[in-house]
């Protein structure tokens, strides 16, 4: 059996018996390919899963509380290997176990955006009604947390045609679009790592905070996912105005309206939400594979996937943990044939429990912070290796670009060989300038988020991507469905493999580049230039408004204008090392290591104390984006509100005094 296919072929949850397995079969191929450490390491956290001893229901009930509707709540087995009795029936992970009654009210992706709009030009409230809103744009955990702040009492999230399977494309099993029985799952968890245990690991001697302290990072009201098709009764059942051209989704005979109380046949009904998940502290496993650094043992160069999955998980995350495992055996194999070892260690990490809020690596990351502060080179995910056959989708820390674009430029396209992926990728997803391909800046939703943001290592996601640009879906459809199968892989997404095997090439090279160079390709021009270009984008949007308050941003300009010279004079001493020289070649490798981790707040962002990257963070109303200078983009938002511009000018500030130290931590004048 194909690897891909034995990693995907049953339902691996976080903490489930086939989640354990599986981390043993990763441990022992790691032994038989002769890494020299292998660790299994256990955390108990806080997860959710939903109740069997009593169901979850949503539906329309009469005026004498008789269900004239019901949704299903279950997914349709189109395909044999879609047949497991451990399949997680369709939940959002730590949504409240509650029940209401009440009006629906449509709302859009239940952005912030759609909310004010909702309120402001449409003049309705949310208040004491159940939301519906469509799945897609955002992280569905933003949704509820917004929901909630608009006081909505429940949410109920569907997958609608219009953004997972537009009219004229084809439908899993006969194509790669969500049939209407597909149901998303996923967590709506916004903090960080287990939710007891946040900033510290959740070690057996851990303080775990009550769960009903939680409440500023778990659901405070009812959210159940629906398919389509289950949604649909819902929507055509609904009353009031119709919603605006840009809200109206694409469901069959389905009249987009934004709701209120049932009218006509229906007056005196009520939607009802009635969900029942249990939250449970669970054992979740990480295992780590080390190959020792030769002559720089104690510098880690760390690769990462997370192993389990809502369901059979083939894409996600399977597809990246298959790339990794073959990726670790190319590595060995090579050693044992040639006697050659990297210059640095190399570890790979196969995290336990990301589905439900990146735990398994913030949890690892809790535990290591110290050494990996001093040890970590950098960090490179590769969650889904493929989920489209386009080109590279990448996101990085600005001083990964380089070794990024070297890797790719060492792959073959995988439809082209005479070609580099580097060259497609240019082509199909220029940047603006259209000089480089596009590279985006890293938000959360996925395992890289904890190095990045928490502690400054330099991090890197990739994943071979469908184009974005021309379907217009919001992931690839069949993502957190039953449906994320190895035949929905192997049928509909890459039936030879080329494009798994060229991301696997990609985050080979760039992981044997950052154990074995001399001098590490991380480069600080390249971040000077990022930074200048982002804070372009920073001050035409803002600066006009923060002149008219008295906030300036000349200091910051000035800080990093000169990072700028800082960056190039490194740069060219870079030039000039001799090979005969290898105590500069330590001393510019730490400050590269180290570069990002300069830019680490110890207070973090303002109300987000674990998130302490001054220039990268995930957007506060989307943790899938990436926001820059945060500090800056979120106070000011708030000011708006809370009037507070002091905090404003006091997060400029902070960012000017962190790119100063940074200029400083590249220069060799003690
Ligand atoms: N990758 C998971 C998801 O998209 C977890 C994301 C997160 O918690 O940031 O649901
Ligand atoms: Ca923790
Ligand atoms: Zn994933
Ligand atoms: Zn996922």
């Amino acid at each position: 059996m194909a690897l891909k296919q034995f990693l995907s072929a049953k339902p691996h949850i976080a903490a489930s018996p086939r989640q354990l397995e599986l981390a043993n079969y990763f441990k022992n191929q790691w032994e038989s390919y002769g890494l020299d450490k292998v660790e299994l390491v256990k955390y108990k956290v806080l997860l959710s899963r939903p109740r069997t001893d009593v169901l979850t229901k949503v539906g329309l009930k009469d005026s004498s509380n008789i269900f004239q509707y019901q949704a299903t709540i279950k997914e349709k087995v189109l395909h044999p290997d879609e047949n497991d009795p451990n399949i997680v029936l369709p939940f959002n992970a730590y949504a409240k176990e509650a029940t209401v009654d009440g009006e629906l009210i449509y709302v859009n992706y239940a952005r912030q955006e759609d909310f004010v709009k909702l309120e402001n030009d449409f003049k309705l409230t949310c208040k004491n009604r159940i939301a519906i809103a469509r799945y897609g744009k955002i992280f569905r955990g933003d949704k509820a947390r917004i929901a909630e702040r608009f006081n909505c009492k429940g949410l109920i999230l569907y997958s609608d045609p219009a953004d997972y399977a537009p009219p004229g494309y084809k439908k899993y099993p006969d194509g790669w679009f969500l049939p209407e029985t597909g149901v998303q799952r996923g967590t709506l968890f916004l903090g960080d790592g287990d939710p007891q245990t946040p900033g510290y690991p959740s070690i057996d001697s851990a303080y775990r905070y009550p769960i009903e302290n939680l409440t500023n990072v778990l659901p405070n009201i009812p959210v159940q996912p629906l398919s389509a098709s289950d949604a649909a009764p819902l929507l055509q059942a609904m009353s009031g105005n119709e919603v605006p051209a840009e809200w109206r989704g694409q469901l069959a005979n389905t009249t987009y309206k934004f709701g209120g109380a049932f009218t006509g046949s229906r007056s005196g009904w009520k939607a009802h939400l009635e969900v029942h998940n249990k939250i449970e502290a669970l054992d979740a496993y990480n295992v780590i594979g080390t190959i020792n650094g030769r002559f720089d043992p104690d510098h880690y160069v760390l690769v990462g996937n997370h192993r389990d999955s809502w369901i059979f998980g083939a894409v996600d995350a399977s597809s990246g943990g298959s790339n990794m495992l073959e990726i670790s055996r190319a590595i060995t194999t090579v050693m044992q044939k040639t006697g050659w070892r990297p210059r640095r260690t190399m570890k790979f990490c196969s995290w336990g429990a990301e589905e439900y809020g990146l735990i398994g690596s913030t949890e690892w990351v809790e535990e290591n912070e110290k050494l990996l502060v001093r040890n970590a080179v950098s960090y490179a995910n590769t969650d889904i290796a493929a989920q489209g056959n386009f080109t590279l989708y990448a996101a990085a820390s600005p001083i990964m670009k380089q070794v990024l674009y070297d890797a790719a430029k060492m792959t073959p396209d995988p439809d082209d060989p005479t070609k580099s992926l580097y060259d497609t990728w240019l082509q199909r997803k220029p940047s603006a300038d259209k000089s480089q391909p596009y590279v985006g800046s890293l938000g959360a939703g996925s395992d890289y988020a904890p190095f990045m943001q928490r502690i400054g290592v330099s991090s890197v996601d990739f994943s071979y991507d469908f184009d974005s640009g021309y379907y217009p879906v919001s992931s690839y459809p069949a993502y957190h469905t039953i449906y994320d199968t190895y035949d929905y892989l192997k049928k509909t997404i890459d039936p030879d493999f080329k494009y798994h095997l060229a991301g696997a090439r990609v985050c080979c090279n760039l992981a044997l580049a950052q154990a074995d160079d001399p001098i590490l390709r991380m480069s600080v021009t390249e971040y000077a230039k990022t930074l200048t270009l982002y804070f372009n984008q920073l001050a035409s949007a803002y600066e006009a408004n923060l002149n008219a308050r008295n906030i300036k941003l000349d200091n910051l300009r000035s800080a990093i204008n000169n990072f700028t010279v800082a960056a190039n004079t490194f740069s060219n001493f870079i030039k000039t090392i001799r090979e005969d020289q290898p105590w500069l070649r330590r001393r510019v490798n730490n400050r590269l290591m180290q570069l990002d981790k300069t830019f680490i707040n110890p207070a973090g962002l303002p109300g987000r104390p674990l998130k302490k990257h001054i220039l990268f963070a995930p957007s506060m109303f989307n943790t899938y984006g990436g926001a820059k200078f945060p500090g800056i983009t979120d106070s000011f938002f708030m000011a708006q509100t809370n009037g507070n511009w002091g905090e404003v000018e006091q997060q400029v500030a902070i960012v000017v005094f962190h790119v100063q130290a940074a200029s400083k931590s590249l220069s060799f004048t003690p």
